[in-house]
């Protein structure tokens, strides 16, 4: 562990084979709270590629035999190595990201937690059949390499949260951060390098070229994507070509559903942060809000004084809460969805315009019951704007939180949990929380329905994902 301290957050590098790397050509992303430049950062090329897949194959003639224990030490030592750098990853985090520090730390502590937890797991053979005469075993054996393809909203948890089961399975992994937010991800590949062998976790950021590459590459057999449901599409078809494995986490959004029993001050602080963080670009944030009729009006106007008391600002300023978001597009994205305010006639009771500033702000807006059909419904925002709506009757509402591509998440808010389950049970999305949302844990499976994904990360399944199953018949 000597050499972790010399690591530097200033400059960056992919690693490839376990060495520091640069390239002909650099670009850079902005910092989202001043558009001013963030440091140069390496436009990897074909050969780049070619050469950490090269070195993974290597790795993984070794690493894939090493025992379970020995890997789950390595990725342990990976999370105490980020932990350790808590800080520094927490400000680069803000500067590349935009989010609010607290918010920032949050990301670097589960980061640190999944490398401890995720091994704690144990992927055993199982016995399908023992009889006199034979016994069948299911072993589940790594796939090879594995090529991590990574959003810009949680540019840390989501490389780790890919890294660790894949490389703890006996894979070899190469991530591929997203352009707006690479700075993180190198500097996970530096630190790997001081923990695993050359070769078991690569990292190179690009321009937006690789990605695409990755995806047809022969030697590649599994792809983990995470980002929007229309490159998940691309992905899948380009995987086709080489029958890779594919796990696709996509977008969501996510409706919540609150009934009439519920202590209105006491939910309200927590479903408008869960709808909230990181200025509502969370995949699984509450992005439609279903509030019983008969306490509308209340828990609106609270919702309101609440979303008031939460602070717009530069990440780095202590009692932020709103951050700007991530980037350019996603900026003119969210600006395009406020128009529908005024063509779709809607009713801002909170915010409703968007004033240019130097990083790009975006003012917290509610939405006083809007029409199922309007876009601010329809669409995932990613962005703080956020539709509330009555209901009056169980089943229509199951129906219309239902009524979506989506299916990631959903949550119930009562006090009756045994009529909040019922609703949650027919809902269809990857995960339902009931009085919460947003939950994930390092051993509980995670993953959409529809549109919102394939596969499941995290948990056994999740570990499973990065294996394929062998049937070993053993006549006795
Ligand atoms: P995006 O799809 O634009 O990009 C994600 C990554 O894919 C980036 O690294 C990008 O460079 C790469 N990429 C783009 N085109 C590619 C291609 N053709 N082949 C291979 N790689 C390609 O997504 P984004 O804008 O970065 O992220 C926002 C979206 O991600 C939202 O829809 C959000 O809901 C979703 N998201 C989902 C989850 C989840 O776990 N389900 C988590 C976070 C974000």
């Amino acid at each position: 562990m000597g050499s972790i301290s010399k690591i530097d957050f200033t400059t960056f590098y992919n690693t490839i084979n376990n060495e520091l790397t640069t390239t002909p050509t650099t670009r850079h992303s902005l910092n989202p709270a001043t558009r001013k430049p963030n440091p140069p950062v390496p436009i990897s090329t074909a050969s780049d590629l070619n050469h950490a897949v090269t070195s993974a194959r290597t790795a993984f003639k070794s690493w894939s035999k090493l025992s379970p224990s020995d890997r789950r030490a390595k990725v342990i030592a990976f999370g105490e190595a980020i932990s350790l750098h808590a800080e520094e990853f927490a400000d680069l985090l803000v500067q590349e990201q935009g989010k609010a520090r607290f918010q920032a730390t949050i990301e670097v502590n589960m980061s640190g937690t999944w490398c401890k937890q995720i091994p704690q797991l144990e992927l055993n053979d199982e016995i399908l059949q023992d009889t006199a005469d034979q016994r069948v075993i299911q072993r589940f054996t790594p796939m090879g390499v594995v090529a991590g393809i990574v959003p810009w909203n949680f540019p840390l948890l989501l490389a780790v949260g890919k890294i660790a089961p894949a490389v703890y399975t006996g894979n070899c992994i190469i991530i591929k951060p997203s352009p707006f937010t690479p700075y993180c991800a190198l500097k996970l590949g530096e630190l790997a390098a001081t923990i695993f062998p050359p070769g078991v976790v690569q990292v190179l950021s690009d321009d937006g070229n690789i990605g695409p590459l990755m995806t047809t590459h022969p030697g590649i057999n599994k792809i983990s994507f995470t980002g929007s449901t229309e490159t998940g599409k691309r992905i899948m078809r380009n995987c086709a070509e080489t029958l890779k494995s594919v796990t696709l986490e996509l977008g969501g959004n996510d409706p919540a559903i609150v009934c009439e029993d519920v202590d209105i001050d006491e939910v309200v602080p927590q479903i408008a942060t869960l709808s909230f963080l990181v200025s509502a670009q969370v995949c699984m944030m509450i992005k439609r809000l279903y509030i019983h009729e008969s306490i509308y009006d209340k828990f609106l106007s609270a919702f309101i004084n609440f979303t008031k008391t939460l602070k717009t600002g530069h990440g780095t300023e202590p009692d932020v809460f709103f951050g700007p978001v991530q980037n350019e597009m996603q900026y003119e994205k969210v600006k395009d969805l406020f128009t529908s305010i005024q063509t779709e006639n809607l009713n801002p009771v909170l915010g409703g315009t968007i004033t240019d500033s130097e990083g790009y702000f975006v003012t917290p807006t509610l939405i006083d019951n809007p029409p199922d059909d309007s876009r601010v419904v329809k669409e995932e925002a990613f962005g703080p704007i956020l539709p509330l709506m009555k209901w009056s009757n169980e089943e229509e509402v199951i129906v219309r939180a239902n009524d979506s591509e989506s299916g990631l998440g959903a949550s119930v808010w009562s006090k009756d949990v045994e009529r909040a389950q019922r609703i949650g049970a027919q809902l269809e999305s990857g995960s339902v929380w009931i009085n919460s949302h947003f939950q994930v844990a390092p051993n509980i499976p995670f993953g959409g329905v529809k549109s919102s994904g394939i596969g499941r990360e995290w948990g056994i399944e999740g570990l499973k994902s990065y294996t394929q199953s062998q049937m070993m018949w053993v006549k006795k």
